[in-house]
């Protein structure tokens, strides 16, 4: 029987780059990423069942009633949520999971899967966090000051993590997940097989 995949939990304020860095990891084949259901209206760039699922309100909540999503959260105004049926497939079959959430979503899953990984990825200071929203041009001044608040809100809950890593450097950062994730691996609790078969039983 396969070892089951591990779920990977990655937040930190919006604009921190965890899109940017997510990115880069998922090019190495060993992650899944999960897509989220979204409230939000989509950016110009983003794709339906890329970057989101785009749900209206009413379907979102449709999604909670039939208990579709292992967590959900809202945030500045819009509604976010992990679909469940992909995420408990992938780790069934073995693969890595990476969910790109937010903290409230990520202490309900931690609660459901104490065994999940938890990154807060930081920005170096709030001052080039907003730098890096406004250089993403996204989304207008008064969003991005709403997004500015939640982020200090948002750091209060860096001791429930368990790695902090700031993103300085984009390759850094995603070096620095690799490592993580190897460290993880590794973890005896994890490699129950290898155990037998040194044992012999398998
Ligand atoms: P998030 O997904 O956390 O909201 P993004 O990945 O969209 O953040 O990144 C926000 C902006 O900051 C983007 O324009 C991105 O190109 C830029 N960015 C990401 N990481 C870095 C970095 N290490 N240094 C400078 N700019 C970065
Ligand atoms: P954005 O609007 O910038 O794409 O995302 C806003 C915030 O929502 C980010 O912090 C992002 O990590 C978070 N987010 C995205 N998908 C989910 C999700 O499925 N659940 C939760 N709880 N947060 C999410």
């Amino acid at each position: 029987m396969n070892e089951k995949g591990i779920l990977f939990i990655i937040s930190g304020p919006s604009g921190s780059g965890k899109g940017t860095v997510v990115e880069k990891l998922i090019k190495n084949k060993e992650y899944a990423v999960s897509i989220s259901a979204t409230t939000r209206a989509p950016r110009p760039y983003e794709e339906e069942g890329k970057h989101y699922f785009f749900k209206s309100k009413e379907d979102f909540e449709k999604m909670i009633e039939n208990n579709m999503l292992l967590e959900h959260a809202c945030f500045c105004g819009n509604f976010y949520g992990t679909p469940k049926k992909y995420v408990d497939e992938q780790l069934e079959n073995g693969v890595n999971i990476i969910l790109e959430i937010e903290v409230q979503g990520a202490l309900q899953v931690k609660k459901l899967y104490p065994q999940s990984v938890l990154v807060f990825l930081a920005p170096p200071t709030l001052n080039e966090l907003r730098k890096r929203l406004e250089g993403r041009g996204t989304e207008g001044c008064e969003i991005i000051d709403g997004r500015i608040e939640r982020a200090r809100e948002e750091l209060k809950y860096i001791e429930e993590y368990d790695y902090l890593i700031i993103n300085d450097f984009v390759e850094n950062a995603v070096s620095k997940i690799m490592n993580i994730a190897m460290a993880e691996k590794l973890k005896v609790f994890r490699n129950q097989n290898l155990v037998k078969k040194i044992e012999g039983e398998i």
